[in-house]
């Protein structure tokens, strides 16, 4: 069985505890106006060009079975409709700024590449990551990448928007060691009008992971995004809601950057990307400061 990956990051820091690898597979259900991996969802294969870096020395004009691509005086343009998302512009290109995101795996390739730092995991406490895109999207791949790292010996862990059917909870609750679970609002309107989706759906999953792993198995993480949820207001209506839900551990703050500009460009989305503004030291403080008010201890992510 193959999944498609659209990256695997190795000594990742952020991704769970200890020294840990990632993998990152493609495919979301959510669309958040702030996406800071927008190559993560389709569910498909797709090309990347950076214009600023590109030679304009035509190697991959030529290469194109298709005759997809174009010399302009702006760079290389694709047309997507003749584009097969071969990769062999990607291959040929001399500096490398085309590439191709999406690759497929069998897990059996994925396990020998994270396995080799199971000595780093295991005296840091770490262990691998899947994380996405949402990697239940990919749910038959994933149990089984899971089940093959368990197999190893090593620590697993996914990381989810939450937005699943309720069929595949027991699945992630027997596979992985730890759930890195995204809370975004509590409002479920202001939650459909920024990510696409309501989050009814997502408060019952975590009620339930609650209720059935304690709260050592699961971190819910807040993605801190000025203009949507970086005010008191917001962040204490999550905060009620986990407490409500009978969650006792720490509590994840993930602050906005705005990054994945260039990564929209890249994929030819350059309109799409949405600034959500600035999320300022004193407003940082002040979402800490509640945390803590409600008796949460607050981990401040990159
Ligand atoms: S991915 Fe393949 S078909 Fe698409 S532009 Fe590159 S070489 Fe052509
Ligand atoms: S091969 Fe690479 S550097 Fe040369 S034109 Fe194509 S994208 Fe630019």
């Amino acid at each position: 069985m193959k999944g498609l990956v659209f990256d695997i990051q190795y000594y990742s820091l952020y991704d769970g505890p200890g020294i840990r690898s990632t993998i990152f597979l493609k495919g979301c259900p959510l669309r958040c106006l702030w996406c800071h991996n927008p190559e993560s969802q389709s569910g498909k294969a797709e090309m990347s060009y950076y214009a600023e870096r590109c030679a304009r020395c035509g190697t991959c004009v030529k290469s194109c079975p298709q005759k997809a691509l174009t010399m302009t005086d702006k760079g290389v343009r694709r047309d997507r409709k003749k584009c097969i998302v071969c990769g062999k512009c990607a291959v040929v290109c001399p500096n490398d700024v085309i590439q191709k995101i999406g690759l497929e795996y069998e897990p059996e390739e994925i396990t020998p590449l994270v396995s080799r730092d199971k000595d780093f995991y295991d005296t840091s406490r770490g262990g691998v990551t899947v994380s996405g895109g949402e990697p239940t999207v990919q749910v038959e791949f994933l149990f089984d990448l899971l089940r093959k790292l368990k197999a190893f010996g090593i620590h697993t862990a996914v990381e989810t928007c939450g937005y699943f059917k309720k069929d595949i909870l027991a699945g992630l609750e027997g596979l992985s060691d730890l759930i890195l679970f995204d809370l975004k609002h509590n409002d479920s309107e202001k939650h459909q009008q920024f990510t696409g989706v309501g989050n009814e759906r997502i408060l019952e999953n975590f009620c339930y992971f609650v209720e059935r792993i304690g709260s050592e198995r699961i971190i819910p993480r807040i993605p801190v995004i000025p203009g949507f949820n970086a005010d008191a207001g917001s962040i204490s209506r999550i905060l009620s809601f986990l407490k409500s839900s009978g969650y006792k551990g720490p509590v994840h703050l993930m602050p906005y950057n705005k990054m994945a500009k260039t990564k929209y460009e890249k994929i030819g989305r350059g309109s799409e990307y949405c600034d959500m503004g600035e999320l300022t030291e004193t407003m940082k403080v002040e979402i800490a400061g509640t945390v803590e008010s409600y008796g949460y201890e607050p981990v401040v992510n990159q």
